[in-house]
């Protein structure tokens, strides 16, 4: 392929959505990828996307505004959030989402009654609609490239709306995944995924795979390219218009992890696809960095078995377990230390406290202690009631014994839990007020009523234990960009021929997690924004 247009680094939703909104414009496009597959971590994801005011909210009667939004986000910025990336995301979103739908590159709906995350502020969604789901999509279409997408050896044939995660229960009868696995339907990410990857190729735009990018092309200021290194040798790709950064977070680095993450901080939940490469290049370029302290955090599980197929440790967040009744987290020394139904990225800030006293991180280790009345009804991981516990998860016939197998606090963690379980039994936690936000709620036992949905006493043997890690589904610092998404040199001036979008830049919302799907919704969007602007040599 002769030189291009527009080139787009990284085929994650971000980088695929830039590659599209490009294209639209007449542009000729190049989207080049490091891997052999496409889709990165957003293809592993839930998918779900989190976008104000958006038109389908809108046709489902659910009332959003311009300026609900911006007071959500002005109530939990904490010094973090720049007016025009945040303004740009919240007047784009709607947009970049109708553009996707029109072409057929995404069908969502709204996530039944999926709260936004911070329901004590204003502006907030307690009834959901800014989160939204993918329906199920056919592999079929994609012929070989099916199998180029990043984690689809383990399909997922259902939507996230009808699985725990999602608000539903789980249940689809056999044949009809039988019927969705004979007729490889899949939804989450994989849906999300799968239509922009056969949107694109629709379009010619095929993804380069496996391609290493040494660094970019800039001549008098610009960058006009890139240098690459593949099975064919080091050659320049050059991109008269314009380069865009999609090529995903740091966290897979573990020395850019050390230098920029507040931590500690291990045990990431993507893939080892986001290795800060493109971060790497950014600096290189003379890039003006932000956010570069903060992470879409979320505590994790690492079963020592679970591998990615290139070998590293893998990890999933842990959600459901530490929401639903008879389980409560504790540190080493045997005490509660937040609310462990809250929100995933919020809760970093509870794992991440200092003790200057002991000079030390107090809630890191951290454990989820649950009993057998747990263990009768909620799964933890993939294990589900009924089935051998693995042997990752600590068992111990009473909590003495569970405290010895640990190293946590016998005494203390033995009055902890009589304390917890006095809270449970009068289904009210005045120590961390577990239960009494809707978004507790969310992912209890909605069996139940109240704060009971989380609450329940951990007092039935034998009990167990599994060791919790603060990880990431992906970091949210890097290059800043302006409301074009043109990055920003050290001199706060837009670097010509240069943008970005997804986890590659400086979130638009900058560390703030607003509700489910609140990392792919500002991707998407500066993929759009990105994409056009780029076209359209907005910085030449
Ligand atoms: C288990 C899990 C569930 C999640 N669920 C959700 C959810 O439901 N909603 C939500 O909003 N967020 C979710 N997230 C987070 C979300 O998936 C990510 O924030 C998002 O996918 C990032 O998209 P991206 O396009 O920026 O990066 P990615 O999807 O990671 O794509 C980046 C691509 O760039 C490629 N690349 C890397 N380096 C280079 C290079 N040098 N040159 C070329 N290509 C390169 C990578 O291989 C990758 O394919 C989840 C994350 C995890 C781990």
């Amino acid at each position: 392929m002769e030189d291009c247009e527009v080139l787009v680094l990284g085929s994650g939703a971000a980088g695929m959505t830039a590659a599209l909104a490009a294209h639209d414009t007449g542009a000729k496009v190049r989207l080049v990828e490091r891997f052999d597959r496409v889709g990165g971590t957003s293809a592993v994801s839930g998918g779900v996307i989190w976008v104000p005011n958006n038109p389908q909210m809108r046709a489902a009667g659910l009332p959003d505004s311009r300026e609900e939004a911006l007071a959500y986000f002005r109530a939990l910025d904490h010094g973090d959030l720049r007016s025009d990336v945040l303004e740009a995301f919240i007047d784009m979103g709607p947009e970049a989402l109708g553009f996707l739908e029109g072409i057929g590159a995404l069908k969502v709906v709204p996530l039944p009654g999926y709260p936004d995350y911070y329901l004590d502020r204003p502006g907030a969604k307690p009834q959901g609609g800014r989160a939204l789901d993918h329906d199920l999509y056919s592999l079929g279409g994609l012929g070989d490239w099916a199998a180029k997408i990043y984690g689809i050896e383990e399909p997922k044939p259902m939507m996230l709306r009808e699985t725990p995660l999602g608000g539903g229960s789980g249940v689809v009868p056999p044949d009809e995944i039988g019927r969705r696995m004979a007729s490889r339907e899949c939804g989450f990410g994989q849906a999300m995924v799968a239509r922009l990857l056969k949107a694109c190729l629709d379009r010619g735009i095929v993804p380069d795979l496996g391609v290493e990018t040494l660094r970019f092309l800039r001549e008098e200021g610009r960058i006009t390219g890139i240098v690459v290194r593949d099975g064919a040798g080091t050659r320049e790709w050059r991109a008269r218009s314009g380069v865009i950064l999609a090529t995903g977070g740091f966290e897979w680095d573990a020395d850019l992890r050390q230098t920029f993450l507040r931590g500690p901080a291990n045990h990431p939940a993507s893939p080892p696809t986001a290795r800060g490469e493109g971060l790497a290049m950014a600096m290189a370029a003379g890039a003006k960095l932000g956010n570069m302290t903060s992470a879409w955090w979320a505590p994790t599980l690492a079963p020592p078995s679970s591998r990615w197929p290139s070998g590293e440790q893998r990890a999933s967040p842990l959600l459901i377990e530490r929401t639903v009744p008879h389980s409560l987290m504790v540190n080493r020394a045997g005490r509660r230390f937040c609310n462990e139904a809250a929100n995933y990225s919020a809760l970093a800030g509870a794992f991440h406290a200092f003790d200057p006293q002991s000079y030390s991180y107090p809630n890191q280790p951290a454990w989820l202690v649950f009993d057998s009345q747990y263990r009768a009804r909620y799964p933890i991981e993939t294990t589900m009631p009924g089935q051998p516990l693995p042997d990752w998860v600590t068992e111990a016939a009473s909590l003495g014994e569970l405290a010895a197998k640990t190293g946590i606090d016998p005494a203390a963690l033995t009055a902890t839990v009589e304390r917890f379980n006095g809270h449970a039994r009068a289904a009210s936690d005045p120590d961390f007020q577990r239960g009494t936000s809707a978004y507790d709620h969310f992912y209890g036992d909605r069996s139940r009523h109240g704060a009971a949905v989380t609450l329940g006493t951990v007092e039935v043997g034998p009990f167990f234990a599994v060791e919790v890690h603060m990880g990431m589904l992906g970091t949210n610092g890097g290059p800043q960009t302006d409301a074009r998404a043109r990055i920003l040199g050290h001199d706060g001036a837009p670097i010509p021929g240069l943008y970005g979008a997804g986890n590659a830049i400086a979130c638009p919302t900058g560390g703030v997690y607003a509700g489910a799907g609140g990392t792919l919704g500002p991707a998407l969007t500066f993929g759009y924004i990105a994409g056009r602007a780029a076209a359209h040599r907005d910085n030449a």
